[in-house]
């Protein structure tokens, strides 16, 4: 009950307040602080996906500056020889202001990479952008674009059948829970039901890794992990056949585990001025640390 009074009151805190804590789960404000963290993290033997934080924007200029940012992540990811990915948030590209646009933008950064022997992925932003953001996926894998891959959320309940629609293309699929708040009618509301969503559907890309498909398994939830982690054990998957994709500030003893345990780990690496919805919707996800600002703000326990 506090904490859902916690998370209303998030938009009242001072922005000095949301950046003090939500800065754990940003690389920083440039791309050089991106880089320092993969080069941190490819020393561990691990991999990273590079973010450049906006999203919903509302202005085509503003949209071509967002593709301009991007691109020179693939430039960078190139130069550096960085094990990394360029993950693109297709609002940022303009899809709320006119999907051809929006394609044309995310098309140019996906052939970037592909000419430079690089991955991306489309990264799944809120319900209605869900058949937009899927037609843009399956346009460009029709246009031959194989190096471009997908975000699909357990919550949603059309997503096994999403996934379903797609498994021709041998799909690179990031199956996670989903962050945004989505009507019941639409999306499953409880955990529990989220979880074994989440655990069916990747089951179901898990079946067509003989066929193609790479799931990227991006979570925190111990039993999702432990799901996965027998999945994996159970069909003799090899390294290669699969990656664990865990946030930046988030478990970070349990994402070196499975590094250790020989796993290919990614971190999604955000960076840029853009921080505040993302360090938000964080915090709203966990209030434990919304409960960190509220003390600062207050002075408990300081
Ligand atoms: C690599 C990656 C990319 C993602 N891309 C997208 C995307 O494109 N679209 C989308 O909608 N969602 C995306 N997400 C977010 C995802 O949908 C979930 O909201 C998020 O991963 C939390 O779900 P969980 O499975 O970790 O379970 P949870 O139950 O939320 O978390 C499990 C445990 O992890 C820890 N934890 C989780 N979150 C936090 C936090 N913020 N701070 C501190 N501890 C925390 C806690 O210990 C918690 O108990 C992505 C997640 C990852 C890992």
């Amino acid at each position: 009950m506090f904490n859902q009074l916690l998370v209303k009151m998030i938009p009242l805190m001072p922005k000095s307040l949301v950046w003090a804590v939500g800065k754990r789960y940003i690389a920083g404000l440039k791309i050089e602080d991106a880089v320092k963290y993969t080069k941190a993290f490819q020393e561990l033997g691990g991999g990273t996906t590079i973010d450049v934080l906006g999203e919903f924007v509302s202005e085509k200029e503003r949209a071509i500056k967002e593709r301009d940012a991007s691109s020179f992540v693939i430039d960078t990811i190139a130069r550096e020889q960085l094990p990394s990915y360029l993950s693109i948030k297709p609002t940022a590209q303009g899809l709320g202001i006119d999907t051809e646009f929006a394609y044309e933008n995310v098309k140019m950064l996906v052939a970037q990479a592909k000419k430079m022997g690089q991955r991306c992925r489309i990264d799944m932003e809120d319900s209605p952008y869900t058949d937009k953001t899927l037609d843009l996926y399956r346009k460009l894998q029709d246009e031959g674009y194989d190096n471009v891959g997908i975000v699909l959320q357990a919550k949603l309940k059309r997503t096994y059948t999403d996934i379903q629609s797609i498994l021709k293309y041998k799909p690179n699929i990031r199956i996670c829970k989903g962050i945004y708040i989505e009507p019941a009618e639409i999306a499953y509301t409880k955990k529990e039901d989220i979880r074994s969503n989440w655990m069916k559907c990747l089951q179901l890309i898990a079946e067509n890794i003989p066929n193609g498909a790479y799931p990227a398994i991006a979570t925190h939830d111990e039993e999702q992990l432990q799901f996965a982690e027998k999945l994996i054990k159970d069909n003799g998957f090899k390294k290669e056949q699969y990656q664990f994709e865990m946030l930046l500030g988030v478990r970070e003893e349990r994402r070196n585990r499975l590094l250790k345990e020989g796993h290919n780990v990614t971190i999604y690496v955000p960076f840029g001025e853009d921080w505040y919805g993302y360090s938000t919707r964080r915090m709203k996800e966990n209030p434990e640390v919304a409960m960190h600002v509220f003390k600062a703000m207050f002075g408990i326990g300081q």
